[in-house]
């Protein structure tokens, strides 16, 4: 029998999600009847608001259940174009905006229509697990910039510099930063954009799905500046904002070419998203923002409960994160030990399973995020279970020798 695989090379060549993995292995030891706190995926624990569920009730009743267009419903696309225009300054036009099936689908589709075979895909470090990976579909070539905990896990203008060949195409990162929560502000942003103008052909992509969970400012994009607007690809979304990650709802802004490009993509693969989805959507970006800064209030006092407890377990070094609902600890002094059942901590990722199944806390190693001496907590959780899974975390860790 042949030991050739039946699969692509295309799928061989792919790891599974780190963060969905971990949160299935929290699922099926919670299913063994367990009593496990998932801080593993980056997923708001509060409900969607009820003014987005009835209209998507009503949507229901009023029968939108049929094809949507490709790139959206006109109604939605406008309703980004006035939040684009109001909350960010921004100019667009509707047919700058392609609403997706969330922002992993913008961000993969953005990938496959900029990138050729070998083209260059410049991220900083860490950065949301699934952007290399992306990038590995779309048969491009990461090149990575490594920023630590001292830098507040920042790029430079330098590093960028840098990082920068003939074969450079495209430029990928999140402020508010998954998964370190870093935030970078319009002065830092600018010193990235004096970079971009001496290199024409690199295009930007620019997740700002955290956008509003920011605790220090008020949100900056780099498509504010005009000299690279029309090469930056705003990726947004309704998950986090509006805690609908399961309508699965996002949407790229950017210029009319690579729009084009995303709706002909869609065209061949997904179609236009949930229609019910488009039309909650829709509510929620004309009702405005009053249940996201309640859910703010709560991550901001969550971000200081586990700040306070982090900084009380020996060997763990944090920061204090400016935005999104993660904190990415330095863990690398864990390494080497040995735990109860004599097996050794080699990595972020045996730490994270140690600290699964023996601590029955799930969270994710940094290695999937491109940093290998940190682990990912979402203080997306209520406060009870992050004082309980906090205490769990300090007391596995200080069984480790
Ligand atoms: N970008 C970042 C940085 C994320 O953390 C996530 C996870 N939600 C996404 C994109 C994908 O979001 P969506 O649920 O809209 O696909
Ligand atoms: N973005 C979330 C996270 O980083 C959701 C999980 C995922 O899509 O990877 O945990």
């Amino acid at each position: 029998m042949s030991t050739k695989s039946i699969l692509s090379d295309r799928i061989n060549n792919l790891s599974e999600s780190a963060t969905l993995k971990m949160t299935k292995l929290g699922r099926e030891l919670a299913a063994k009847g367990i009593n496990v706190i998932s801080l593993s995926v980056g997923e708001p624990d509060f409900n969607t608001p009820e003014h987005v569920k009835d209209a998507a009730k009503r949507a229901l009743d009023e029968n939108w259940t049929r094809y949507s267009p490709v790139s959206g419903y006109p109604e939605l696309r406008q309703a980004i174009v006035n939040k684009l225009k109001n909350e960010n300054g921004l100019d667009y036009d509707i047919s700058n905006i392609v609403v997706s099936t969330g922002a992993k689908q913008s961000l993969s589709n953005v990938l496959l229509t900029l990138v050729n075979p070998g083209d260059e895909v410049i991220i900083p470090t860490p950065y949301w697990v699934s952007y290399s990976e992306m990038v590995v579909l779309a048969e491009g070539k990461s090149v990575f910039i490594d920023t630590t905990i001292e830098s507040d896990f920042k790029i430079t203008p330098e590093q960028l510099e840098a990082a920068i060949t003939p074969k450079s195409k495209v430029f990928m990162f999140s402020s508010p930063c998954n998964p370190t929560g870093s935030v970078y502000s319009k002065e830092e942003l600018e010193g990235l954009v004096r970079v971009f103008e001496k290199h024409p052909d690199i295009y930007i992509i620019s997740d700002e799905i955290y956008e509003h969970i920011n605790f220090v400012d008020q949100h900056e994009s780099i498509a504010q500046f005009p000299s690279i607007k029309d090469r930056v690809i705003i990726i947004n979304g309704f998950s986090k904002a509006f805690a609908m990650t399961g309508w699965r709802l996002g949407y790229i802004a950017a210029n009319k070419e690579i729009a084009a490009a995303n709706e002909k993509m869609q065209g061949q693969t997904t179609s236009g998203t949930c229609s019910i989805s488009q039309r909650a959507g829709i509510i929620a970006y004309e009702q405005g923002l009053e249940s996201v800064l309640e859910m703010k209030e709560a991550f901001a006092r969550r971000r200081q409960l586990v700040y306070d407890l982090l900084n009380d377990i020996p060997g763990v070094k944090t920061n204090l994160p400016d935005g999104a609902f993660y904190f990415f600890p330095e863990i690398s002094s864990f390494f080497g030990k040995k735990d109860p059942d004599g097996n050794v901590i080699n990595n972020s990722a045996d730490l994270a399973l140690y600290l699964l199944n023996f601590g029955h806390v799930a969270t994710v190693g940094g290695d999937s995020f491109g940093n290998n001496n940190y682990i990912r907590l979402s203080y997306a959780a209520s406060d009870e279970n992050l004082i309980e899974a906090l205490k769990r975390i300090k007391e596995a860790l200080g069984k480790l020798k």
